[in-house]
């Protein structure tokens, strides 16, 4: 009986499964972000809900989109933007986007300037 000291169960082979690496040909499972794709609506937070309704800042929305986002998000990418005050855009009924979480991103802001 001839045992082969080897302890690692890994680490001493000089071979690597790269059967998967076949050439980058396209990330097949990866999402690719189409124009019909809406972004899901951010969690509710009360607290930085109410803060937000009463700020001035401005957020950007899209047509036919009901929510309303901060500068760069990438639901923002190539589609016409219509900048309004965050309070007005919670007075329309829009609702904060959950990519971007514009609610979140601003009533931090707006905590650490008060
Ligand atoms: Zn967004």
């Amino acid at each position: 009986m001839v045992a082969a000291s080897h302890g690692g169960p890994a680490g001493d082979g000089p071979g690597e499964p790269a059967k998967d690496v076949n050439g980058a040909s396209g990330p097949a499972q990866e999402p690719t972000p189409t124009a019909e794709e809406e972004p899901p609506e951010e969690p509710r937070d009360a607290a930085a809900a109410a803060v937000v309704a009463g700020l001035e800042s401005e957020v950007l929305v899209v047509d036919e989109q009901p929510r309303y986002h901060v500068v760069g998000c990438r639901a923002l990418i190539g589609k016409a933007l219509i900048p309004i005050p965050v309070r007005e855009a919670v007075e329309l009924g829009f609702t904060p986007c959950g990519w971007c979480t514009p609610d979140r991103t601003l009533a931090a802001q707006h905590a650490s300037v008060r």
